[in-house]
Parts: structure tokens; sequence; C-alpha cells
């Protein structure tokens, strides 16, 4: 069994949906997971900013026009009066079930559940048409299996026991259907695995199943070499090592959610990243591959702050480092580059929210300083540092540019380094002229 989990622009349109159908319909007894359709997270974000401000005008907008959009996919993806008619009256519920939260309280607990929506409404909408073309799908709704523990991870034996029972009382389905990205938490509370998490959906389930592969089907085929957002010419890397995968997908490359390696890594199940748009493209493998000696792809990661402590007096002591990075666990702000000289030490943090508070224990220690506004660009390969010349290929191509800290040697698969904001494009190009031409 394959879990097959498609993206927001894959099921974007009635046209996508029905696409979506045919591409699964003849490959076996899956299990499919789909997003929302695109736009409609963000308008559900939208919808419940207004609530937050108490615009019940803006709020009554934006979903009117989210329901008229419904309303013109369904008359476009059914046939049947039947089906149109069936399809209606569950989306109809949905949108009475948004409006429902018009009430002088609102807190992050309906936000949620008016965020579960967008994945219920897509996957009510390929249920009527798949039965509607003689599919014999059964719904497994995520809402009975995908939950959280009281540390909001994954509960994963939670998720392999529902989700078995789930499957085995549809022994004669030819295909199941479920939501990405919504959850319930330890309180039984409806809850998602933040945006993006669709993909992180797909991975707990082809790990609670032992699924044979995870096929993640989105609007490219497969993780470029670089971010074909900024750089052009880019193309698709044919196989990751799941590390190479796991650096990419946290530094930046937005095609695959940085959680979603980890639970096919552990279980070993390969991942093939696909286009919809062009589904017998061959896409990208992740797996455990054989070491390349290569690099494979840059990736950029933004809104990167850095932050320096100069302190001769205390660097050479013993617990210094300790008691600086206890700075950053209390503050709960985890770190992501470090580098250190015998005076100093400069870390990057990924959110200024708390970074008030951490400079104040940190200048304790020493003199602090910030840049704020930087981006970590980070390049990816079998980067092993016996294999030469790696890290001086990616220096060179940057030689133009100012370069804040460098990070080379903590695994065997990156090197980052840290630059202004406004010289990530360049930095990404540069380093697409010099790695990949
Ligand atoms: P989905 O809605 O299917 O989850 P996403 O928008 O989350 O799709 O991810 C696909 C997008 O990721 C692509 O359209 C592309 O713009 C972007 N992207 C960023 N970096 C990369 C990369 N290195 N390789 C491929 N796509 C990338
Ligand atoms: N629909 C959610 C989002 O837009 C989850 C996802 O697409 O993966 O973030
Ligand atoms: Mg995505």
């Amino acid at each position: 069994m394959k879990v097959l989990k498609f993206g927001g622009t894959s099921v974007g349109t009635a046209q996508r949906i029905k696409d979506v159908a045919a591409l699964v319909a003849n490959r076996g007894k899956n299990i499919v997971v789909l997003s929302a359709m695109s736009g409609t997270t963000n308008s559900l974000v939208e919808i419940s900013d207004y609530l937050y401000k108490k615009n019940v005008t803006g709020a009554k907008e934006t979903i009117n026009a989210l329901e008229a959009k419904y309303s013109r996919t369904i008359e476009e993806l059914y046939s049947s009066e039947e089906f149109k008619k069936a399809a209606t009256e569950a989306i109809g519920e949905r949108f009475d079930f948004i409006r429902s939260f018009n009430k002088p309280i609102f807190t992050l607990f309906e936000e949620k559940e008016i965020l579960a929506q967008g994945e219920l409404i897509s996957t009510t909408l390929m249920y009527y048409y798949m039965k509607e073309q003689g599919i014999n799908v059964v719904m497994i709704p995520a809402l009975d299996f995908m939950r959280t523990d009281k540390n909001a991870e994954p509960d994963t034996q939670y998720i392999q026991t529902k989700l078995s029972a789930l499957l085995e009382e549809n022994p004669d389905a030819s295909l199941y259907l479920t939501q990405g990205y919504i959850c319930r938490n330890a309180y039984g509370e409806i809850d998602n695995l933040q945006r993006g998490g669709s993909d992180y959906t797909a991975s707990l389930i082809g790990a609670a199943i032992n699924a044979e592969e995870i096929e993640i089907w989105t609007d490219i085929d497969g993780m470029h070499n670089n971010d074909p957002r900024f750089v052009e010419g880019t193309k698709p890397v044919k196989e990751l090592h799941f590390e190479e995968a796991a650096e990419l997908a946290y530094f930046g490359a937005k095609i695959l959610h940085p959680t979603c390696v980890l639970p096919a890594k552990l279980n070993n199940i390969p991942v093939r990243l696909l286009n919809t748009m062009d589904p017998e493209a061959p896409g990208t493998l992740i797996f455990n591959s054989r070491p390349t000696h290569s690099i494979k792809a840059v990736a950029a990661k933004d809104n990167i702050t850095a932050i320096k402590i100069k302190s001769s007096r205390m660097l050479l002591a013993y617990g210094f480092m300790r008691k600086v990075f206890e700075i950053f666990e209390t503050h709960r702000t985890s770190i992501d580059m470090v580098a250190t000289s015998e005076v100093g030490v400069s870390v990057t943090v990924d959110n200024e929210r708390n970074l008030h508070a951490i400079i104040e224990d940190l200048k304790k220690f020493g003199t602090v300083s910030v840049d704020h506004d930087m981006v970590i660009i980070c390049v990816v390969g079998d980067l092993e540092w016996q294999n030469r010349g790696f890290e001086a290929e990616v220096v060179n191509a940057l030689k133009d540019i100012p370069v804040r800290m460098i990070s080379y040697g903590g695994s065997n698969y990156n090197i980052s380094l840290l630059v202004r904001k406004c010289d990530k494009l360049k930095a990404l190009n540069l380093l697409s002229d010099r790695l990949f031409k």
C-alpha cells in the first residue's frame, strides 16, 4: 500500500480534482491524502483574523466569496444533478459551520476549527466525484485517527492503532481518502500540523501502515537544485538521501514540509516527489541513497537573526557555551547556526519572539550585538569532509558577497552561509552558476 498526497494546487480547480481522481483510480488500494484547494486555507486565516478583530462584515464578505467559488467548482465538477445536490448540501453544512462562529468570543480554539474546514471540503468534493465515477472509495476521517500528544507531537501509537482499525473495518474499499493537515490534540480538540503540514500527514500515515512508498504530488517535477522562485533554469534532482532532503526542507525548499522526512526516514520508507501536471516526469526519489560525492541543491531560509556574544573573560572558561545555550533553551528558542572563536560566539535564530529577553540574559556574559534580516543559504549534498574542494567552490562562488557566518562539518550533508537578505537573490544565482552549469 502507498500513500499518495496531493497539495493545494493539485486539487485547485474542478478539472484538477478530476485529473487526480483519474490518476489514482487504477493504481491499487492506496491511501490518498488531500490538502485544501489552493487559496482556501489563506482565506480561512483571513476569516479568522476578521473574527478576532470583531469585523463581522469583513468575515462575511470573505466567507461569501469562498462559498461562491465552491458553488462554481461543484457546478463544473459533477455531471449529474444527484451528485451536485449531495455535494452542495455537504459543503453548505461546512459553510453553516464557518458562519456559526459569529459570536463574541473567538480564540485559538475556534480558529483551529475554522482552519480545518479546507481539507474537510476538498476531500468531500473528491469523495463525491469518485463515487460519481463509480470508484469504490472509502473516507477515513483524519479527525478519527490523527492525534497529537501532550507535547504536541504526533501520538504514533494511537495513530497506528486507530488507522489500522479503520482500514480493517473497510476491507472491500478500492481506495481510501483522508484529509492532510488536520488532527486532534491530546484533549480531543481540533488542531492542525502547522501550515503546509499535509506532507507530514502523508509521512505519518506512511509510517503507521509501513507503506511501500510515500508519494508527494505537487505543482513541480521534484526537488530542484535551487529555488525556482528565485533562480531561472533550475533542474530536478533525481535522488536525495533522507538527510539531504531534510536539510533542504528545513532550510527553505518549500516543496517539502520540514517535518515530513523524519517518519519516512525512521521507517526507511522512500518518498517520491511528483508533478500532478506532468505525471510521467521521474521527479525526485528520497531514500537511503548511496554516497554520490556531489553537491545536489541549494536552498535559502529567510527571516534569520544573528546574535554575537563577545567575552574575552568568559569564553575559555568551561561551561560558557552551556550557559549561553541554556539561555536560548529557557526562552524556548532553537538555534540554527553556530560559529565560535576564542573571544566570541555567533548563533542564529529564526524568530525574534523572545529576542529582547534573550539579549538581556546574554548581556550578563559579555557584549551582545544583533544583525536582523539575514538569510541562511544552505548548500546540500554528499559533503563528507574527506571529499576535497566542495567548500572552496561554495565560498568562491560567493566571493563578491559579504558573508556573516559559515557553518561546515556539523553533518556530512551541508554547508550553511549567512548573508544579508538583500544579497539572497544574487547568492542563490551565483551558486547555481558555479555549481550546476
Ligand atoms: P503543495 O501545495 O503541493 O504542497 P507547495 O507550494 O507547498 O506545494 O510546494 C511546491 C512549491 O515549492 C513549488 O511550486 C516551488 O515554487 C517551491 N519550491 C521551493 N523550493 C523548491 C525546490 N528546491 N524544488 C522544487 N520546488 C521548490
Ligand atoms: N492546507 C494547509 C495549508 O495551506 C495544509 C497544506 O496545504 O499542506 O497550509
Ligand atoms: Mg506544501
